[in-house]
């Protein structure tokens, strides 16, 4: 297992302390990795601007720059078992979902991104001035920082390194402290591919890392994903320094189930979308609008259905739903379960720490709240756990309004056999990603981000490449 620090093609464990990362199934340390310093950040930085302009990466053609992608893949497959068991001991997500979604994922990733490499164009416009030739190229951008959560750490992180090298970036990458393992063999993985020294360089480290490279003069742009708190610090410093940011922030999704829905089908798309990862999704379906007439019985059946799931380590290939990420999650959790309680809404099933075996593993019982109302603060709040919140719904007229309600605008979910209802929604909805009669979809070709505080910029598709290079206008005279 690796734990130190890839930096201009050596690995080094830098010039500061360590920090532990644990297996959040037993709160056991599985190993220690460095703490990245200033000077270790700056040295990151500069290996990654050096290695921009060099012949051997900055000289590559794009075909050449395809096949290190597609070489890049070919290993996370076949590692892919190896990586899928590294993310689940040190993130806690089942192997269903990291061997079923994340590493499958983050291979088909790198395989997209590999195919725009040599399809980036430009456009020629037929300018309204004579004797001149006009025609725009993309660039790539320089060095590009990647920060990311502890949430999707292999999946979230190649979100944004596949387009930012196929766009012939340079990257240092901050993993989250709670779950740096991935990320670094991913880094070991890209190496045996043949990128060269210092196009992929990996700083571990908390917010002061982070902050390191956020602050950098030669660092053009910083892509984040994570809570929206650090979204907008993260934000204004980028506003400061000019440099290009998106920002893939919280969200608090609203799901929501039409009388004519079917229910059986939205309450299975409904778990798995409110429960995948124990909740700790930014996409999470969390507060489900549900026709007064039918608000029972779709709650019963949800909460008959998250009491069934199995809670274990997500190392034991039956497990439904791992621990959370840290100690910090349950607490959080925690104090929401509390709330959701003292405002007066009706726990159905959980709310819990589960005892025996796995008490000393960061796990919580899936938390089914019926009765929920939209001044409630589990109605607003991102709580990042596995707490689902159901509230009843009067009148279909106030649905976009409930649904639009709410600082976030990441991700909405419509649950009706009316086309016509669920499209107009669709477009009424303020969300990035409207899934409708399914749960939550991605897919590299599909445009992701999020609307108001849930971010800034679109991962993803095209918009990605256009996210990691700027345009040039080139005008030729005739003369
Ligand atoms: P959470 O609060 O959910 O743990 P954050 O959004 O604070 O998550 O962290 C997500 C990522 O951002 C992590 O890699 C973390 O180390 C990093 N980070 C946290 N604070 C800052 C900051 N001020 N500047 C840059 N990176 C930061």
């Amino acid at each position: 297992m690796r734990t130190d620090m890839l930096i201009d093609g050596e690995w080094t464990t830098g010039s500061g302390t360590t920090f532990p990362t644990l297996n959040p199934a037993t709160g056991e340390v599985i190993a220690e990795v460095p703490e990245a310093t200033e000077t270790d950040v700056d040295t990151a930085v500069r290996a990654a601007a050096a290695a921009f302009t060099s012949p051997a990466w900055g000289g590559l053609l794009p075909a050449a720059r395809a096949r290190l992608l597609l070489r890049v893949a070919d290993l996370l497959e076949e590692h892919a078992d190896e990586m899928a068991r590294l993310e689940t001991l040190d993130q806690g997500q089942p192997l269903q979902v990291s061997a079923g979604f994340s590493v499958p994922n983050a291979v088909e990733h790198f395989r997209y991104y590999a195919g725009w490499v040599t399809k980036i164009t430009g456009v020629t416009a037929p300018l309204s001035i004579p004797d001149v030739d006009y025609r725009s190229v993309r660039e790539p951008l320089g060095v590009c920082g990647l920060i990311t959560p502890w949430n999707f750490p292999l999946m979230i992180l190649v979100w944004k390194l596949a387009p930012a090298l196929a766009t012939g970036n340079t990257v240092v990458i901050k993993p989250a402290e709670q779950t740096p393992l991935s990320a670094l063999r991913l880094a070991e993985l890209i190496e045996e591919a043949g990128v060269p020294a210092g196009v992929v360089n990996v700083v571990t480290g908390g917010p002061e890392t982070g902050r390191a490279l956020v602050r950098h003069p030669l660092v053009k742009k910083i892509s984040f994903t994570g809570s929206t708190g650090t979204g907008r610090e993260i934000g204004a410093e980028c506003g400061r320094t000019l440099k290009k940011v998106s920002l893939e922030l919280g969200g608090k999704a609203p799901s929501v189930i039409a009388a004519d829905a079917d229910i059986d089908a939205a309450v299975q798309g409904n778990l798995l979308g409110g429960l995948l990862n124990s909740g700790q999704v930014c996409a999470a379906y969390t507060r489900f609008y549900v026709d007064a007439g039918r608000h029972d019985e779709f709650a019963e059946k949800l909460a008959g259905a998250a009491g069934s799931l199995r809670l274990g380590d997500g190392l034991h290939p039956e497990t439904h739903l791992g621990p959370l990420v840290s100690a910090e999650q349950v607490a959080q959790t925690t104090r929401y379960v509390g709330l959701g309680r003292r405002e007066g809404a009706e726990l159905l099933t959980g709310g819990n720490r589960p005892d025996g075996e796995l008490a000393s593993g960061f796990f919580f019982e899936p938390t089914v709240f019926a009765g929920v109302r939209q001044d409630m603060r589990i109605a607003r709040e991102e709580i990042f756990g596995p707490v689902l919140a159901v509230l009843p719904y009067e009148d279909p007229e106030e649905l976009a309004g409930l649904a639009n309600d709410s600082a976030y605008g990441l991700a909405a979910a419509i649950w009706s056999r009316d086309i016509g209802t669920a499209n107009r929604l669709a477009r009424e909805i303020k969300a990035g990603t409207v899934w409708i009669n399914m749960m939550q979809g991605l897919d590299a070709a599909a445009a992701w981000g999020g609307m108001k505080s849930s971010g800034l910029g679109r991962e993803m598709g095209w918009a990605a490449i256009e996210a990691y290079t700027e345009i040039k206008s080139i005008w030729t005279s005739h003369n």
